[in-house]
Formats: structure tokens, C-alpha cells, sequence
């Protein structure tokens, strides 16, 4: 059986709250009882929750207990990511600190002729000041990752993998592109950032059933 997102939110609420009544879990959501009385009959059908009279709902544990899992594999990158920062390749190293901390972000993508070129993070700037590089004339095509080595992710690539990539590659932040055929190249146009903070933001949703 396939679940929705909001399906899968409210078997969390339920698990955490429970017993809670139909109108307790549409207040959390946001939502009037009457939009969620499909979710609650599928869940309750489906025998993940069991409805008792004038008490609520309780939550059946079957073996189903990878809500968590099930919920990431789910959710679109495209769902959660934020804004990107980029910086024009041939920018100097110092315009990329600043950028940094007006922006407050750890990682700026670089981009050439509009698509993604390179990564740039707080440790790569920080590794320019121990040389003698003149910061504001050297371009931070410099001290950048470059394209083959970027690890990235698209909008409809789910949290899951995201999630796996950030940890696996070590990285605190992944470039979210969407691949553009330009005379039968293929490039990256940068339409997102995915981060850390995402993933803390979204655990932290989780926790607070919303
Ligand atoms: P920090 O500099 O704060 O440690 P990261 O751990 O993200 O930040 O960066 C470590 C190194 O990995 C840097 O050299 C950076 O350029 C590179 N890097 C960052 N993000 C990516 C990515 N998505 N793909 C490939 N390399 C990356």
C-alpha cells in the first residue's frame, strides 16, 4: 500500500500523541477534520490505526515502523531545498567572503555562462589566507571544486538519498540542478541547495508532528 505524505504525518502524530482525536490531529496539521476524514478512513481500513469511540485514535504497530524511512524516501529534495547562493566564476576570493557572510552560508555554488562550474566552502576560502595570494585579485575559480567532482542532486531526487550523499561524500551542503542540453552538451543549471540545516529543519518538524 502506498502512502501520501500527509498520511504518513498523521500515523507519526498518532504515534506520538496517542490516543488523540480526529479533531486534535486536523488542528495540528492545520486542517479541518473533514479534509482529513479520507486519510483517517484509508489508515484505519488499511488497519494502521485503530479508532476507538469517544477516545481517539490509537496507532497499530504491524512490523511498520520505518515511518521515518518510508516518509524520506518519499519527500522530494525539490519539497525541502533553499534558496542557492552562486558567484560568477572570475569573481575574486574576496568577493566570495563576503558573499559568505552576507548571505550567511557555508557554501557558494559558482557558476560560468549561467550553469554550475564549482563549489566553493568556508575551508576552501579560509586554506586561501595561510598562502600569499592577493585575495581581492585572485578569481575563485582558484580554490574551487571543480564540476567533475561536485556531488550534486535534482529537485525529484528524494531526502533519502540527499541525506546519504551529505553523509557518504562528507560534504555540508549538496547543489540542487536541474541538467539543461545546450548543442547536445549537458550542463547544470543551479535551482537549489540542499544542507545540514534542511535535514536538522526537517527532523525537527518531524519531532513536532507537523
Ligand atoms: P567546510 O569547508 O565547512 O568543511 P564542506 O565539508 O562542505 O565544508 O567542504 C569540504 C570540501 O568539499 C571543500 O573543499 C568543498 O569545496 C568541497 N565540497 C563541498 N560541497 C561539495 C559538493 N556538493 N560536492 C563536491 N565537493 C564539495
Amino acid at each position: 500500500m502506498e502512502l501520501n505524505a500527509r498520511q504518513y504525518k498523521i500515523l507519526d502524530i498518532v504515534k506520538n500523541n496517542q490516543p488523540i482525536t480526529g479533531e486534535e490531529i486536523a488542528q495540528k496539521l492545520n486542517l479541518t477534520r473533514a479534509t482529513l476524514r479520507p486519510d483517517l478512513s484509508i489508515l484505519t481500513m488499511s488497519g494502521l490505526l485503530e479508532a476507538r469511540p469517544r477516545v481517539g485514535y490509537f496507532y497499530v504497530d504491524k512490523g511498520f515502523t520505518n515511518i521515518t524511512g518510508d516518509y524520506l524516501k518519499k519527500l522530494k529534495v525539490g519539497e525541502v531545498k533553499s534558496l542557492p547562493i552562486v558567484i560568477t566564476e572570475g569573481q575574486s576570493i574576496y568577493e566570495a567572503i563576503v558573499t559568505l557572510f552576507l548571505e550567511d552560508v557555508g557554501t557558494i555554488y559558482v557558476v560560468k555562462d549561467g550553469f554550475l562550474s564549482g563549489v566553493v566552502s568556508r575551508k576552501d576560502l579560509l586554506k586561501t589566507t595561510m598562502g600569499k595570494a592577493n585575495l581581492e585579485t585572485t578569481p575563485v575559480d582558484v580554490v574551487m571544486t571543480r564540476l567533475s567532482h561536485i556531488i550534486f542532486v535534482e529537485e525529484d531526487s528524494s531526502v533519502y538519498e540527499a541525506i546519504k550523499k551529505i553523509i557518504n561524500y562528507q560534504v555540508d551542503s549538496l547543489p540542487v540542478v536541474k541538467k539543461v542540453i545546450v548543442d547536445g552538451k549537458e550542463y547544470l543549471e543551479v535551482v537549489g541547495r540542499f544542507t545540514k540545516t534542511n535535514i536538522a529543519k526537517l527532523f525537527l518538524e518531524l519531532a513536532e508532528g507537523k
